[in-house]
């Protein structure tokens, strides 16, 4: 019979941490823990297969409650308790566990087993009839609201039953849930178990098996739950791979003073620290830290109310634990524990979500304490955490008069500001037309996954630094704020009060997540510093070790290319000339240009832009001093440079001295049906040479002029969109006579300019060998090549795309991650053709995939010697060619 159960038991487990795909990510770890010897309640884990079988078959495979019955009958033996027994009854847990951790998406229902035999036989063992009832209690809310809704319908009863303890509480003027007295709790527990037969038609089940099945099938039904499926979706986790379910042995934290409950990380997860952090709460269980139900307190801080000094040898014992799990993973651990009457126990442990910032910072430091080598390092880091360390922030030199209208846990990084919403729904309608969004609630829960990950940002005024909202926007990297205590919200009014201001749905706050401050209105945000940001350079030491491709940068502006120098780019790749030609000073020589009507006009008008474009070129020149600056001749169709406004088109034929008619007239014969297709790239150059002759006179003074100054300026020219070699001599010719007139001018004989082009055109692709027998390099234009290869046009591809992605007709957005089997074919045949004509030629590729990492990959096994993208993807394509040295 094919093995569904898996036990673990103390210092044995029948699983590992290897089998996270049988036993899902909590059932392998736990079982690794019993293995370490650690101690943890013991129980077993039905595998992931049973969850799949389910799906398909709704109904449980053959065998498997032989199985869970014989695995039940182990662990009773172990424990020395038997399940439903009067005298001596164990309780279960049951949980949810994919293989990948999904936080508070699946079920989980506690202290299964209680029925009312059970009840008196646990009172009388432990004599605390107010854990007990507390305890059933919370049995019947969870089972009316994971397993019996599940069956019966949605009633909302958790609402229900919270109201109804609400009202005990404010008429007794409690703060705590755990103030209810025995004689009340007998009360609420009637009253939620009336309210189930109200709601249901049916009983809270008084039998322990079935409560046992019912919460298993909850558990596996809620892998394919709404919310699961939508965080899977965002998260990329595949729909077929289930969830296990693991039943295990309750331990108490709220048995009392001498009982606790908490979660804690090995390291800081906000900042990396080396530190052990975390929260605990005493006489409570475990949901009530995560739900932020009531605000943990700090395991050590220093502080008398910390775990360290509350419990000090539970403490010590942890600490000891947390320092062997660390080292045993190799990684960042985040663990649950529970303290029954003084007794530790490790409930979970796995990779622990952090920012960014904190991740850089581990893998760094785990590099620095030898417990990891350079490769492993940087498999840790993934793209998305160098975007956080980018993030935007208050600069508060700047704005020194700032003053926070409230702080709280500065759950996750970065600053956002947005317009305040109260409730998912709105936050998504908000954002469907346009308006940032700051999702400001009580505490979040799994429902609100969808509406968070839409907000800029999310503001919470109960939880602590492990409740839902912080660990959801940690693992996102989204600006975060939790246990902001001092507001009050008002959902129902859409409104937040603090002190005396009010703030009401729509209008702007500004939160600091790295530090907690929330601010009243729009704050202007900066970029962070790149040159000062330690931990970013701190990386690219490292990364910069050993790459043999490199990173160019695309870039057009002075500015940008210092940026991404900062950011390790070696060279521009793409210098995008026709950004320069949009000014508004340039625009009128460049109609006047386009619109001429013999040679000579044409020419005087043109020339009118050769000082902008040299000093725009001897700028960019000069802060690559040295460096490769790829500078592409002029792409664009030409009508994009005519005037669409009535009032331009008056002025322009005014100076033109020509009627708005005639003007009308050219405009119109400008007018092409398929632009992208049409005259633009080495098409311009070709029919307006003069371009051509005024951008490479440009390129040359301006060399020239460093060359004086005694610098070594490195430009590449390159022709756009060739798709035939005549093109290509074509301009090469117009190149080489006006480099060789400009330098002869200034007494310079020979000065070595590359000259190349882009490979955009399917053709160009199949004829680069021919190419490459004439060019200095070449340069994927991957934006066209997927264009034009596709026949998909770039601009217009939002209006389907959606659809083929939901239909699997292609898996991604081909304009952000390279087609490998079709347009990625195309390039592969145009190096292996370009190289066995021309051994040494350069190829580098500078469309948008050059700097998206799956991408990258593909291109390195092509061939390519340099990737150019966006200066703030530079680091990330670095990061990327380190990762697959
Ligand atoms: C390209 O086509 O990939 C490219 C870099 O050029 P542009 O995006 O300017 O057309
Ligand atoms: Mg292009």
């Amino acid at each position: 019979m094919k093995k569904y159960v898996y036990l673990f038991l103390p210092k044995s487990a029948e699983g590992s941490n290897k089998m996270s795909h049988l036993l899902g990510g909590k059932g392998a770890n736990l079982a690794e823990m019993c293995n370490l010897a650690i101690p943890v309640p013991p129980g077993f884990t039905i595998s992931t297969e049973v969850c799949t079988y389910y799906m398909k078959h709704k109904k449980y495979p053959p065998g498997l409650k032989k199985q869970v019955n014989n695995a039940l009958q182990k662990i009773e033996k172990t424990i020395g308790k038997k399940f439903g027994n009067h005298k001596n009854p164990l309780l279960l847990s049951v949980r949810s566990g994919a293989r990948k951790s999904m936080p508070g998406m699946m079920e989980t229902v506690l202290n299964i087993g209680l029925t009312s035999k059970t009840i008196p036989g646990l009172i009388s063992q432990t004599t605390k009839p107010h854990f007990v009832y507390d305890s059933y209690r919370r049995l019947l809310m969870m089972y009316a609201d994971v397993v019996m809704e599940t069956t019966f319908g949605n009633y909302n009863i958790r609402l229900k039953m919270e109201k109804l303890l609400d009202r005990i509480k404010k008429k007794q003027k409690y703060k705590r849930d755990n103030q209810l007295t025995n004689e009340e709790l007998i009360i609420l527990c009637n009253d939620f178990e009336k309210l189930i037969i109200k709601n249901f038609n049916a009983s809270f089940p008084n039998k322990p098996e079935e409560q046992l099945w019912g919460a298993i099938k909850a558990v596996l039904q809620s892998w394919n739950g709404k919310r699961a499926i939508e965080y899977r979706n965002i998260e990329n986790i595949p729909h077929d791979w289930g969830t296990a379910v693991n039943v295990q042995c309750m331990v108490f934290g709220n048995m009392g003073n001498d009982s606790a409950t908490g979660v804690a990380f090995t390291r800081n997860p906000s900042t990396g620290e080396n530190k052990f952090f975390g929260e605990w709460l005493r006489n409570a269980q475990g949901e009530d830290v995560v739900a932020g139900i009531r605000t943990p307190k700090p395991i050590s801080n220093n502080s008398s109310n910390d775990l360290e000094h509350q419990m000090p040898s539970i403490y010590n014992k942890l600490h000891t634990i947390q320092k062997k799990l660390e080292s045993h993973y190799n990684e960042m651990q985040d663990i649950e524990f529970t303290i029954e009457n003084n007794q530790l126990w490790l409930l979970q442990t796995r990779k622990g979500k952090r920012n960014g910032f904190a991740s850089i910072k581990i893998a760094i430091d785990m590099l620095k304490e030898k417990k990891m080598n350079q490769k492993t390092m940087l498999q840790k880091i993934q793209p998305k955490h160098i975007n956080e360390i980018l993030l935007p922030t208050i600069n508060y030199h700047q704005q020194k008069n700032l003053k926070a209208i409230a702080a709280g846990l500065p759950a996750g990084p970065g600053c956002a500001t947005g317009q305040v919403v109260f409730d998912p729904e709105t936050a998504e309608k908000f954002v469907q037309n346009g308006k940032p969004v700051i999702l400001v609630r009580e505490e979040t829960s799994p429902e609100d996954v969808q509406g968070m990950f839409v907000s800029n940002a999310i503001l919470t005024s109960k939880g602590g630094m492990t409740s839902h909202a912080a660990l959801v926007a940690r693992g996102w990297g989204k600006c975060c704020i939790v246990g902001c205590n001092t507001i009050s919200i008002d959902e129902k009014n859409k409104k937040f009060k603090i002190d005396k201001i009010e703030i009401l749905e729509g209008e702007w706050i500004t939160l600091d997540g790295s530090q907690g401050y929330i601010y009243y209105g729009k704050i202007k945000l900066t970029k962070p510093s790149i040159t000062k940001n330690t931990l970013l350079n701190d990386l690219l030491n490292i990364i910069n070790k050993n790459q043999k491709t490199v990173v160019r940068t695309n870039a057009e502006s002075n500015k940008d290319a210092k940026t991404a120098l900062a950011l390790g780019a070696s060279g521009i790749g793409l210098c995008r000339t026709e950004h320069m030609f949009f000014k508004p000073n340039r625009i009128s020589a460049m109609r006047e240009m386009i619109l001429a009507d013999n040679q000579a006009d044409r020419k005087q008008a043109i020339m009118k832009l050769l000082p902008y474009q040299k000093r725009d070129f001897y700028k960019i020149l000069k802060v690559m001093n040295g460096r490769p600056v790829t500078i592409r001749l002029l792409d664009p169709p030409l009508h994009e440079f005519l005037p669409i406004k009535d009032i331009q088109i008056i002025n322009l034929a005014k100076r033109m001295n020509v009627t708005k008619k005639k003007l009308q007239q050219i405009i119109e014969n400008l007018q092409e049906s398929n632009p992208m297709l049409g005259h633009r790239g080495c098409r311009l150059g070709i029919t307006y040479p003069e371009i051509t002759e005024m951008q490479v006179q440009a390129i040359g003074q301006a060399t020239i002029q460093l060359i004086k100054e005694g610098l070594k300026p490195n430009p590449e020219i390159m022709i756009p969109l060739i798709g035939s070699l005549g093109e290509f001599i074509n301009q090469k010719n117009i190149i080489h006579s006006a480099l060789k007139s400009v330098f002869a001018n200034n007494q310079i004989k020979k000065y070595p300019i590359k000259i190349g082009t882009m490979i955009e055109l399917p053709r160009a692709c199949l004829i680069a060998d021919k190419i490459a027998e004439h060019a200095d390099f070449l340069s994927f234009g991957t934006n066209d090549l997927t264009q034009t290869t596709f026949g998909f046009s770039r601009d217009d591809i939002g209006s389907f795309l959606p659809k083929y992605i939901e239909q699997n007709i292609i898996a991604n957005d081909p304009f952000q991650t390279l087609d490998q089997q079709g347009v990625g074919a195309l390039i592969q045949i145009a190096i292996q053709k370009a190289r066995l004509i021309n051994p040494n030629i350069k190829i580098g590729i500078c469309g948008e995939h050059g700097g998206d990492p799956e991408s990258i990959k593909f291109l390195i096994g092509a061939g390519v010697d340099y990737v150019s993208c966006s200066p703030y993807r530079v680091p990330i394509a670095k990061l990327t060619l380190a990762q697959n040295n």
